[in-house]
């Protein structure tokens, strides 16, 4: 089996971090909302919020909210927040509404925003009691998904924790995969693991409530996603044990997270390379394509999604760039300790923001290609700068061997656009 090399002057685990708190240009969980609807086919996001929430909702889904969507927004309304209704009374109508007008939906999230938060509804107890109006046919959870509580993709981690207190009990030994995949990806990632005759896997988030995920002393799990702090908690307290590895970007990073899980379940060498080495070498050859304009660029990343830390293992180490500042949202020592290990030394790893001082940290190094939220990208290719939209990197299809050449691709498109229309304008 083949196992990374770790970089010769070292890795970036024990690398002084800057710690920056401070203004803030990034989402709040709400967003995560976008893509988790998508994959749990029978649930539905009731977000408790204001107008300034469904406008977040609207403008982040695009197209979407024309295809009637599972989810959306119970407006407080200004008698809501004087206190004069009873909320409890209004969002328990407002749900028994949804549902007769939806019986497809199994799984009703309750979605705390700011405005709930700050007048403190009590929607975990508006869960519990709206679980005995509508079980069985429907389960009813809540987690927040405020700006003050959660970062972006902080929301998924936010939905999953809030599911694992009711998993069903189990003491199989069953591998827990964890992280909302877009479902052709998930495919190829149980096919790889099946091939390797490993196929006792449950899913989290799984595509329908009817799937029986569940949880004990005997589950292992693994992350396919580094934002998922909480429910990596919540999982070590029902008894289940991680296996940590890097996370599955690119070649080097898919075939260290699938060695992690094979050497747990005992899978011998000779058929972990017989499964893995077509689809390696076909990983290989697209990335090599792709990251013919990347090598021997710097990249500068904003903290926004916390993909940062193993997207810039992959692209220094497969790609041949150089990371000048890897910020992150948070860093969690168990889930990306294993990118960090990897990552050359070099880069200023970076928590939380200031983002007046990362604007002079940037406008200083002057990075071949700054990786940044939609708020921050148009002024600064306004500066000259070359910019590459994190949301993106959520919302594409990025993970595993066939993505790989793809995932490349994002960050080697922004540079070949801005090399061809210097081109143009020379002409
Ligand atoms: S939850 Fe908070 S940060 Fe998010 S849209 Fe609503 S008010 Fe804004």
């Amino acid at each position: 089996m083949n196992v990374p090399v770790p970089p010769p002057g070292g890795g970036c685990r024990t690398a002084p971090v800057l710690k920056q708190r401070g203004q803030r240009e990034v989402f709040c969980g709400l967003t995560g909302i976008i893509w988790l609807h998508r994959k749990m086919q029978d649930a539905f996001f009731l977000v408790v919020g204001s107008r300034t929430c469904a406008h977040l909702l609207q403008s982040a889904a695009g197209v979407m909210i024309f295809a009637e969507p599972r989810f959306g927004t119970a407006i407080l309304e200004e008698q809501d927040l004087a206190g004069m209704k009873d909320a409890h009374t209004e969002l328990d109508r407002e749900v028994a509404r949804l549902l007769e007008r939806r019986p497809d939906i199994r799984q009703l999230f309750l979605v705390g925003s700011c405005p709930s938060e700050v007048i403190k509804i009590d929607l975990a107890r508006a869960a519990e009691r709206l679980s005995q109006i509508h079980a069985p046919h429907v389960r009813v959870l809540n987690y927040s998904g405020s700006g003050i509580e959660t970062t972006f993709t902080e929301g998924e981690d936010a939905c999953l924790a809030s599911m694992v207190p009711v998993l069903k009990d189990t003491v199989a030994r069953e591998l827990l995969l964890v992280g909302a995949l877009p479902d052709v990806v998930e495919d190829q990632m149980l096919a790889l693991l099946g091939q390797m005759g490993i196929d006792n896997i449950r899913l989290l988030p799984a595509r329908r409530i009817d799937d029986t995920t569940a949880v004990g002393p005997n589950t292992v799990f693994a992350l396919t996603q580094p934002f998922m702090g909480d429910t990596h908690a919540a999982l070590i307290r029902r008894g289940a044990r991680h296996i940590a590895a890097p996370m599955p970007f690119g070649d080097e990073g898919t075939t260290a997270w699938l060695r992690a899980i094979a050497l747990e379940f005992g899978v011998p060498d000779a058929t972990f390379d017989a499964v893995t080495a077509a689809p390696r070498a076909r990983a290989r050859r697209a990335i090599a394509q792709a990251a013919e304009h990347l090598r021997g660029k710097s990249i500068f990343f904003f903290p926004d999604s916390q993909l940062e830390i193993p997207l810039a293992r992959f692209l220094t180490r497969e790609c041949g760039m150089t990371a000048i500042e890897v910020g992150s949202p948070y860093i969690h020592d168990a889930i990306h300790g294993p990118d960090l290990d990897l990552l050359p030394a070099g880069p200023q790893i970076s928590e939380g923001q200031d983002v007046d001082l990362q604007l002079d940290r940037v406008r200083a190094a002057r990075p071949d290609l700054t990786v940044c939220g939609l708020g921050l990208a148009n002024p600064l290719e306004a500066e000259g700068l070359t910019t590459k939209w994190a949301i993106e990197l959520v919302f594409t299809p990025v993970h595993f061997y066939e993505q790989a050449g793809d995932l490349a691709g994002l960050f080697s498109r922004p540079i070949r656009r801005k090399a061809a229309l210097r081109l143009e304008a020379a002409q």
